[in-house]
């Protein structure tokens, strides 16, 4: 469908608007006034279109996509859903009539930042792909009220600040009461063990109402809309029992425990910390939409028999695995189901995306914890548990296999084999990490089920990440190729034909220094420091992590600074090293590392000797909107994980399809980068992940590599004693003594690849080859792919058929 709005009806809704909401004409509205009544009208515009697009959805009997996931990083809305419904041209006239400019209310949104890095944000860029293929989906999270913290260095170290997102953000709700549902906690179970699990008594439990929150996503040309639907915890009726009896703390208390389940996101990026209202959350969100799931489906279906064909429920991560228990309690004790029906039904509907290997984020739950608060979900997970031991043993597995697959182990609950026993597909986000969990992580399940695994490469929704935020590399590609590519990625290959066309290389050039004055300009502004836009822009932009090695590439920049400060003459292209990244508030290191880049950055940036030279920037509160001005203006992408430890990455793709190089190691996705550009196009350095476990097993000694490479022991050694007056000697340590993440081990290779960037930097218009072969091979990368792949391979999912077949 597809909204044929004249400019002169823009006009007369958005001053409806004004007058309505701030009874004020638009000759005194402000740009922020402005912006909500355009905003307001988009949004009304979407929820018609996804009325339309779900009833045709119900009418044609198509397969519906749930995905489960407790964060989501969907940024901006208004550019992505005027672009998108194909409205921005009648908009920014109407606007403009009105003396307003639409870019300047684009910079009024506030980022919903529900989400932590690439895991949320690949959650919102398969959203965009969903509605744009047409397949209708709803996407289920948290309506936290204070999201991702906004970050705020005060003499280089991370303080966080509340994200105050909801004020502005609930501009984009729509708050359905009608539909909300309770949550029941505590629920002290009677001890009925009944082979079908049918007589449970709930006794003296907590009642939390989950309220809804419907947000949308347009497809592009308004094919579909996808709903993202956020719970809100809001304390049930007063306990008026409670308070009659005396017990007033009781009846008060259960509201305050109320509020604080949606309170916040927990900042925590790779990493589980195994706190009781972390838990509570989990459950909140899955009870709450596994039980709306249901009333959709019965709504018009008689039985959830054929639940499997009707709906896919897909698990982002383990975190709402807690989904499966919920199903079987709701189906055994509430829809008199037999234990074997219902999980038949319940391992067709269920499916399951790992998303990282590092062991601190393998989600595992104290089994005394988990008892606790979820009493029927704990007895549910051990019959799940036990039934899963009893077929391993029936088929003669051994015996401490099937423990080490048990749900339930050592005390714990674990999650990653809740998830995998309990579901029919399970899946890694790049042929790298998916071969890694078929070999180590989930070798046991896999030589016992292969059938169950998959592989799906993670992808962006490249209309957001080029066709917006690069408006002027978009502009020169359709001129080129036409504008097919953005609803078919592939199609970027045609730009192959102009790789060796001077023409069109001076003009990217020339686009790409564009972005970049643009970006220096942004960087001026926001934080008052100048950028040379001729320089090298070299940009690190990820959650900061030990595994992702920001302090590989700051202490290289450190020796680059020892040299040019040896010799300041010396042949020394201009290079700017952009560094954005949060730490998760509890992790010590990752803020130490942070505060060295600060350290850094202040010292060589004040120093005459190097700063027309060298300058290091850490640009606070890393955050959609920041990556969507910053890619563009990108020239080298550091993806330079340990192989073996990035699941994916999805940053390496954003920069890739704004023609910037990577500069990388063989690890997630840009091994398949890799093979897409080939060697001439890519700057690989470092260790394989076969190399890698070698290393580990013949033995690793940092020291020894100290010894053997000057360039590395003189940056080390210039920290040892402290850097800039700040005591660094846990970095130190840390490199020297253990180096887990062999950030030494790659050092004198990474050096290597730097150094050839540069020698390639220095040919521009080969560079500009380079990039523009980027920019032509990253279709494969589209979220688009990755969706069909999910909806074909796991789902079973097909589009709604357009409205006139
Ligand atoms: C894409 C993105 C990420 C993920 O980056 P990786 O390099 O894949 O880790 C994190 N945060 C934001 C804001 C992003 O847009």
């Amino acid at each position: 469908m597809n909204y044929k709005l004249t400019a002169a009806q823009i006009q007369d809704q958005i001053k409806e608007n004004l007058s309505h909401h701030f009874g004020i004409g638009p000759e005194a509205a402000t740009d922020e006034q402005f912006y909500k009544a355009t905003a307001g009208m988009v949004r009304d515009l979407l929820v018609r279109e996804r009325n339309e697009f779900f009833e045709r959805a119900g009418r044609t009997g198509t397969k519906m996509v749930y995905y489960l996931c407790m964060e989501f990083l969907p940024g901006r809305s208004l550019r992505n859903s005027l672009y998108n419904l194909g409205l921005e041209t009648p908009f920014r006239e109407a606007l403009s009539a009105l003396g307003v400019n639409l870019e300047s209310l684009y910079e009024q949104e506030v980022d919903a930042g529900l989400g932590n890095g690439g895991l949320g944000r690949l959650a919102s860029c398969f959203l965009d792909s969903l509605a744009s293929m047409g397949y209708p989906a709803m996407g289920y999270s948290l309506r936290y009220e204070y999201g991702i913290f906004r970050q705020k260095l005060v003499d280089g170290w991370q303080t966080e600040l509340p994200d105050f997102w909801l004020p502005s953000g609930r501009i984009w709700m729509q708050e359905i009461p009608e539909s909300s549902v309770e949550v029941h906690f505590d629920g002290h179970v009677e001890e009925h063990w009944d082979q079908q699990y049918h007589t449970v008594v709930h006794k003296d439990y907590t009642s939390v109402t989950a309220v809804p929150y419907d947000m949308f996503v347009s497809g592009k040309d308004g094919r579909g809309v996808s709903v993202l639907r956020v719970w809100k915890a809001q304390s049930s009726e007063f306990d008026m029992k409670q308070f009659n009896g005396g017990n007033y703390m009781r009846a008060v208390e259960q509201g305050a425990m109320a509020d604080i389940i949606t309170k916040v996101l927990y900042p925590e990026d790779n990493h589980l910390e195994g706190k009781s209202l972390r838990l509570t959350q989990q459950y909140f969100l899955v009870s709450a939409t596994i039980q709306d799931i249901i009333r959709r489906h019965l709504y018009s279906h008689s039985t959830l028999d054929d639940l499997p064909a009707c709906a896919a429920i897909h698990l982002n991560e383990t975190h709402p695995v807690l989904a499966v228990p919920e199903m079987m309690r709701i189906m055994l004790d509430e829809c008199g189901y037999t234990w074997e029906a219902a999980w038949d039904i319940v391992t067709r509907v269920f499916a399951y995306t790992n998303h990282t290997i590092m062991a601190e984020a393998l989600e595992c739950w104290s089994e005394d914890l988990f008892k606790l608060r979820l009493p029927r979900i704990y007895q549910i997970v051990e019959e799940i548990n036990r039934r899963f031991c009893a077929e391993m043993h029936a088929r003669g597995v051994d015996g401490y296999k099937v423990g080490r697959m048990a749900p339930l182990n050592d005390g714990y609950v674990k999650m990653a084999n809740l998830a995998i026993v309990s579901s029919h597909s399970v899946n890694g986000v790049s042929r790298l990490h998916s071969e890694i969990l078929k070999d180590s992580l989930f070798h046991d399940f896999y030589t016992e089920m292969p059938e169950k695994f998959q592989n799906v490469t993670n992808g962006i929704a490249h209309r957001r990440w080029l066709c917006q935020a690069n408006p002027a590399l978009s502009d020169l590609l359709d001129s080129l190729i036409g504008n097919g590519y953005a609803t078919d990625a592939r199609q970027l290959e045609k730009l192959l034909a102009y790789q060796d066309d001077t023409d069109v290389l001076k003009q990217m050039l020339e686009i790409k220094h564009e972005n970049k004055v643009d970006f220096s300009n942004w960087v001026k502004r926001t934080t008052g420091v100048s950028v040379d836009p001729d320089s090298i822009f070299d940009v690190q932009a990820k959650r900061m992590h030990e595994y992702k090695r920001q302090h590989l590439n700051a202490l290289h920049i450190l020796s680059l600074y020892q040299q040019l400060r040896e010799n300041p003459n010396m042949d020394f292209t201009p290079h700017t090293y952009f560094f954005c990244a949060k730490a998760a508030p509890g992790y010590y290191f990752a803020k130490q590392m942070i505060r060295f880049i600060a350290a850094l950055a202040k010292t060589i940036n004040n120093d005459p000797r190097v700063n027309q030279k060298l300058k290091v920037l850490f640009l606070e509160n890393y955050s959609v909107t920041m990556a969507e001005h910053i890619m563009p203006a990108a020239e080298i992408s550091e993806q330079i994980s340990l192989a073996g430890t990035e699941a994916s990455g999805t940053g390496n793709m954003k920069f890739m399809i704004n023609s910037a190089v990577t500069l990388g190691t063989l690890d997630g996705a840009n091994v398949e980068i890799h093979e897409a550009v080939g060697d001439e196009n890519m700057i690989l350095f470092g260790m394989t992940t076969p190399q890698v476990a070698e290393l580990k097993t013949t033995g690793y000694h940092p020291n020894v590599i100290l010894q053997n490479n000057p360039v590395a022991r003189a940056a080390v050694e210039e920290i040892r004693s402290g850097f800039a007056g700040i005591d660094f000697r846990d970095l130190v340590d840390s490199l020297t003594n253990v180096d887990p993440y062999m950030v030494l081990a790659d050092f004198d290779a990474y050096a290597q690849a730097q150094k050839k960037a540069v020698a390639l930097y220095n040919d521009r218009l080969h560079w500009m080859k380079m990039g523009l072969i980027n920019t032509a091979m990253a279709g494969r990368f589209a979220a688009d792919r990755a969706i069909r792949e999910y909806a074909e391979n796991i789902w079973g999912a097909s589009p709604v058929p357009e409205q006139n077949s």
